[in-house]
Order: C-alpha cells, then structure tokens, then sequence
C-alpha cells in the first residue's frame, strides 16, 4: 500500500492525470466511490463539453481523443452572444483565428469513458472503486491517505480532483472562495427543424439565460438558466409542455422542437481556492477551479491543470528531487493561477452583470456588448483564446489574450 502519487477521484481530470504520468515509472494509486462498471460505462449526463484547441492537443497526447467515436464529435465554428432583444449583439468567428473551427463540442460521458479506456491497463496504476478518502495526515518523508473501507496509504504526493466540492480541500485546511450564483442550469438534446449552421448561441434574456449548442445537423444541447424553482418545473413537465416551453423560451429560432434526451440540472456554485498546493498536496480539476459553466472553460482548466502538474512532477524526477518537494509544486500553482484567475474573476463579474434586470446593469451590459463587437481586438483575442494549440505554460485565456492584443 506504498505509492508514489494517490489520485483522489476518477473524475476526467483525475483520470486523464493518471494518463499522463503513464510513462514516468511512478507507482499510482486512484480512489473512487463509483464502482469499475460506472467508470467503464457512463451515462449521459446532459453535459457537452466546449474544447478549445489546445485542449484537442492535450486529449490526442494522452490518447483520449481517439478513443471518442469520430461521429460523436460536433463542430463549433462560430458564435453568437446576444443580450435580450437588442441586436446585432456580438459574434465570434472563427475567421478571426487560425482553424476552420472555434472548437469542438464532446459529450461528456465520452470523455469520461475515453478517459477511463485509457488507464484501465496501464501499468503501475491501482484503480481502488467503491473507496473514499476519509483523511489524509501529512509527513515529511510521506503522507497516510485513510480510505473508508478502512486502509491507509502511504505516498509522497496527494492530488485531489474530488470536484469542486472537494472534501479533502477541507481536510486539508485550504480555505475556498466560494459563490453560489442562486441559479441552476437544466441541459437536455433537442431535435429541431432549422439547422443551425454549427454556430452557438448564448443568450443573455430578460430574466433568464439560455444557450443552444449545436451537435448533429437538426440537434442541439438546450441550456437554461433559471432560479432553480423555476427550474424544478421544466424538469417535471412532460415531454410535449416542455417541448413546447422551449420553442416559446427560445421565439422559434430553430423551428418546432423536441426533446431527445433525458433532462439534467446542476445548481451554479463557483469555487476558487486560496491555494492549489499543501504538503505534499495538489489540486487539479474542479477541486482546483470550479468555473461557472458560462464560458465553459472547466474542464479545459482541468486539462490545462493536469498538464501543468505533471510537467513539475516530471521536471521534479529528472532532477531527482522528491516529487512532493515545494519548490516545483509552487511552481505548479503559480503557472495555473496566472492561466485561471483572470477567466474567473471576469466570468463571475459576466455572470453577475448578465443577470442583474435593473435598468443600470441593463445599460451596463448592453454598452458592454457593443463594446465588444465594436473592438476587433477583443474579439479577436477571444477567438484567439480558443483556437491556440501547443504549450500549456505559454496557453493564454481571454483577458490575458486581450491584453496582449491590445499591446503594441
Ligand atoms: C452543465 C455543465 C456544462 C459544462 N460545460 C463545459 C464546457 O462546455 N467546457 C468545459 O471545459 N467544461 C464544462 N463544464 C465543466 C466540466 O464538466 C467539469 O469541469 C469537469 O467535469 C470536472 O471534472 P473533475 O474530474 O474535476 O470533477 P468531477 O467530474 O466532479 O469528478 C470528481 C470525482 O471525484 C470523486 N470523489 C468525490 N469525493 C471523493 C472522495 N472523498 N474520495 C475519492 N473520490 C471522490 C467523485 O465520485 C467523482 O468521480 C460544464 C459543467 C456543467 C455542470
């Protein structure tokens, strides 16, 4: 029961961790409450995943991205933001890149399947189903990981990626800034007559805030965002009532509509922790960043993270030094805040000002948007963001993109 690096989690971004220090001779450990067939075999969970193009480079690293059926994978070339009625709002065009495309659309029980396929055989890994970590007690040599079946590891590292709500964050001390937006975001795949020309639509309405992701030719992912007593009826409501209230909610963009999925709802919590690291401690995935899904960056972050991570432990055991030592764990932090503090304040600012109905924040938004379809370089730095692909210390996001931009 001696590892080098326990995993706490099997979520995408513990997997995919676990994927990409296959060829570092470590010996892991990865813990989960799931069981092996839920892992292998995942639902749907109402989830399509936006991934930017470095992410796309990540993926194929790690051998996930061949492993999603080619059929499964949707194109997202442009897209549209609109603010109530007010027209023409702000579109983002991926002519405004490099690549025939802003990014691609995933579903993400593919990619927690992919992830899964892709460790399940990998050597010097111990996949513990049906476990959760309890406590973790810290050492100066090694750390104890206790698991509620009532084993004890021992490790020189601990990375968490229990989602972010992590309860080994807690454990450990690490105190988390942490905003529910009040709001809770239902997604189901709808069929619908129009097509929608792989262009995305996020709209920010009077009251509400919907969003159309398109997949296959006549299908898109339906997004709405409502106070969740208001989302608990759409839930309930049978499939024609509910059909119906989308056309309504989304004025017959798309024609008539039907539903072809199951319904899922997620209540919106951001969470950013004051620190990544510990001893001998990390975070990564949601447990590092959790995003409002608004901008649909968190499981690009968590890839980003994961990436980050495992370049500092591998710089770690080139130099044989102690893979737990600060010094490139530190490192890991810095090049991950730098990567997603500024994406995150700025979503959690997006989202409060989209969804403040005052006439103030009205004006506010609305000369915010204008703005932005006024300002090339803004638009620019923002497609920018999405359709880079290479090195993950050098990725750059929106706001970090849009100052480089903006510099001579
Ligand atoms: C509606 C919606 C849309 C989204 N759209 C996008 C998008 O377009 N683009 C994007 O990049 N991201 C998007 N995201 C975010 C993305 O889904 C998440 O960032 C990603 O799934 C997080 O993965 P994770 O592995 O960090 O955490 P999780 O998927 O939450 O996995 C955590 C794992 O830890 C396990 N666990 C929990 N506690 C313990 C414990 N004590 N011990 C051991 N294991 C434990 C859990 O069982 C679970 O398997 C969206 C999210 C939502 C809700």
């Amino acid at each position: 029961m001696n590892f080098d690096v326990v995993i706490v989690g099997a979520g995408p971004a513990g997997l995919s961790f676990a994927r990409s220090l296959a060829s570092t001779g470590l010996r892991l450990a990865v813990i989960e409450p799931q069981d092996a067939t839920s892992l292998e075999n995942p639902s749907f969970d109402g989830r399509e995943i936006a991934l930017t193009h470095h992410s796309v480079h990540l993926l194929r690293q790690l051998g996930l991205w061949e492993r999603i059926p080619p059929g499964s994978i949707h194109i997202l070339c442009d897209a549209q933001v609109l603010d109530g009625d007010a027209l023409p709002g702000m579109r983002l065009d991926h002519a405004d890149g490099n690549q025939p495309q802003l990014g691609f659309l995933i579903a993400n029980h593919l990619i927690r399947r992919a992830a899964y396929a892709a460790i399940a055989h990998q050597d010097g890994l111990s996949l513990m189903c049906g476990e959760r970590v309890i406590g973790i007690e810290p050492g100066r040599e090694r750390s104890r990981v206790r698991l509620s079946g009532g084993q004890t590891l021992t490790t020189k590292l601990v990375v968490a990626a229990d989602s972010r709500f992590s309860e080994t964050r807690r454990g450990m001390g690490i105190p988390a800034d942490t905003h529910d937006f009040g709001r809770t975001m239902m997604v189901c795949r709808m069929n619908h007559e129009e097509l929608h020309h792989h262009v995305a639509l996020e709209w920010f309405d009077h009251g509400q805030t919907l969003a159309l992701l398109p997949l296959a030719e006549h299908q898109s992912s339906v997004v709405v965002t409502l106070p969740p007593v208001d989302i608990q009826g759409l839930m309930a409501a049978p499939d024609t009532e509910f059909a119906t209230a989308m056309e309504s909610r989304f004025q017959g963009r798309l024609g008539r509509m039907n539903l072809a999925s199951t319904r899922h709802a997620y209540p919106l919590v951001g969470v950013y922790p004051r620190r990544f690291t510990g001893e001998r401690f990390a975070l990564i995935g949601d447990a590092a960043v959790g995003m409002h899904p608004v901008t649909a960056h968190g499981f690009n972050f968590g890839l980003l993270g994961q990436d980050l991570l495992g370049r500092a432990i591998r710089h770690a055991q080139a130099g044989h030094t102690d893979i737990g030592d600060q010094r490139y764990l530190g490192q890991y932090a810095r090049d991950l805040r730098r990567a997603t503090r500024p994406l995150y304040l700025a979503t959690s600012a997006i989202t409060r000002l989209y969804t403040d109905d005052s006439r103030a924040g009205r004006l506010l938004r609305r000369a915010a948007l204008s703005a932005g379809a006024a300002l090339p370089p803004l638009r620019r730095a923002l497609v920018h963001s999405l359709t880079q692909a290479g090195d993950s210390r050098a990725a750059t996001y929106p706001l970090l993109g849009l100052l480089r931009s903006l510099l001579p």
